[in-house]
């Protein structure tokens, strides 16, 4: 389905293309300790100065040999021993062995680590009770995990706990990284109020900035939270000339409709270059995203789930692409058949909430229920997005839909 047969919405793909065509990424840099870089997108590539492990150690705990010496017994005298850090030194003769211990140096003139459980004591030494041993037996040799010179990680990469361990092997104490971008976000509305406030008629609890934030954070960037601003133009503009002094990107929720209320529109005309969208996306249409002086602006609508989805959605790549992450990968598609009917119409691409499991091999999914997108357990009980395509209708049990696992951000 093309756009003139939902005239007037934009594809969700043409809306990421304009977004990420004029961010560019921060172009500050930092010096961290390793162990405060997690989360940080690297700034350069890391090189290994160091082969790891930097000499050749036992895999075991056993006996160092010398294949040779078993062509005349296999029993051997012990003449010394090799344990971590403290390595064996001094002459080895021939016909003996080195107890040696996991992660301990190689004796010179080693070739084969002979594992305790295949040997025994005796009266005249280690009898080695294994057979047909390979040269390097047990040895891990040096450089075995990473070379000198290699590239580890590259430029752009967000460093997970699965790289820092790694990084400490080479004996970076520091790190370049690139500056996290500072997000400032406020929700917008006279119905909201604050938690530990009691509701008055006609009155509703800001949720919205509790799921805002912890996305904000997952994407890698710093979040600046300005709280609950009124439907009052004069408030409105001078909350958003302050957020963009202080941040890199505003992102707001609700009042980016048509209401009588939604003065977001009107005041960002007037501080910046700001385009109102509505997007082929369901739930999510009403969106805004552009320039203000000082700043990126993007308004989610009020919706809760709407709110989070386009943050997802949309603000997860722009972000991405803000902060360095050259990395970031979009949230694969998988098939999967559907368990229960999801009730769709042609015109918006849909982001159902849905449960998947895995049965035989196979995804299986179902709706959460309750698809509007003010209600936000629908949300809360998933576990992945069931995207329908634009031009689909109604879907039927045992059909196959594409659904899209939570990254971490959403887990
Ligand atoms: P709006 O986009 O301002 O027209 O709001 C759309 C719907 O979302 C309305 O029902 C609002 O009450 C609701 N809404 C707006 N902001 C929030 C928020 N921060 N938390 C929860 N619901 C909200
Ligand atoms: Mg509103």
């Amino acid at each position: 389905m093309g756009c003139c047969d939902a005239p007037g919405l934009m594809p969700i793909e043409d809306a990421l293309d304009k977004m990420l065509s004029r961010i560019s990424p921060i172009q500050t840099t930092l010096q961290l300790p390793l162990a405060d870089a997690l989360g940080y997108v690297l700034a350069e590539d890391v090189l290994s100065p160091i082969f790891v492990p930097p000499f050749d150690n036992s895999a075991m705990d056993g006996y160092a040999i010398k294949l040779a010496d078993l062509e005349r017994s296999n029993i051997l005298p012990l003449a010394g021993k090799s344990f971590a850090g403290l390595p064996f030194e001094g002459e080895w003769p021939a016909g003996t062995c080195i107890r040696i211990m996991t992660g301990a140096k190689i004796p010179e003139g080693c070739d084969a680590v002979i594992m305790q459980e295949n040997t025994a004591v005796t009266d005249l030494g280690i009898e080695i009770k294994q057979e047909n041993i390979k040269p390097q037996n047990n040895i891990r040799p040096t450089g075995d995990d990473i070379k000198q010179g290699d590239i580890v990680l590259e430029k752009g990469v967000k460093l997970t706990p699965r790289d820092i361990p790694m990084i400490a092997s080479l004996g970076f104490s520091h790190l370049n990284v690139i500056a996290k971008p500072k997000v400032a976000f406020f929700s917008t509305g006279d119905e909201l109020k604050s938690l530990g406030e009691t509701l008055e008629d006609g009155q509703i609890y800001d949720s919205n900035r509790y799921g805002i934030k912890p996305l904000i954070e997952g994407f890698g960037c710093e979040a600046i939270d300005l709280g609950i601003i009124p439907d009052c133009q004069d408030t409105l503009r001078a909350t958003f000339e302050k957020a963009q002094k202080m941040a890199d990107v505003v992102v707001t929720s609700g009042g980016v409709s048509v209401g009588e209320a939604d003065y977001t529109k009107d005041i960002l005309e007037e501080l910046g270059e700001i385009g109102f969208w509505k997007l082929a996306i369901k739930p999510g249409k009403p969106f805004a995203f552009g320039a203000l002086d000082d700043a990126w602006f993007c308004g989610l609508p009020g919706n809760p789930v709407s709110a989070i989805l386009t943050m997802y959605v949309l603000v997860q790549p722009m972000l991405a692409k803000l902060a360095g992450h050259t990395h970031w990968q979009a949230p694969e598609s998988i098939p999967a058949i559907t368990k229960t009917a999801f009730k769709k119409g042609p015109g918006r691409t849909d982001y159902q909430r849905g449960i998947y499991a895995i049965k035989d091999g196979q995804f299986e999914v179902e709706s959460t229920g309750n698809q509007s997108s003010g209600a936000f357990r629908s949300m809360s009980l998933a576990n992945c997005f069931v995207v329908i395509e634009r031009d689909r209708g109604n879907v039927q049990v045992g059909e196959t839909v594409q659904i899209q696992q939570f990254n971490s951000t959403l887990y």
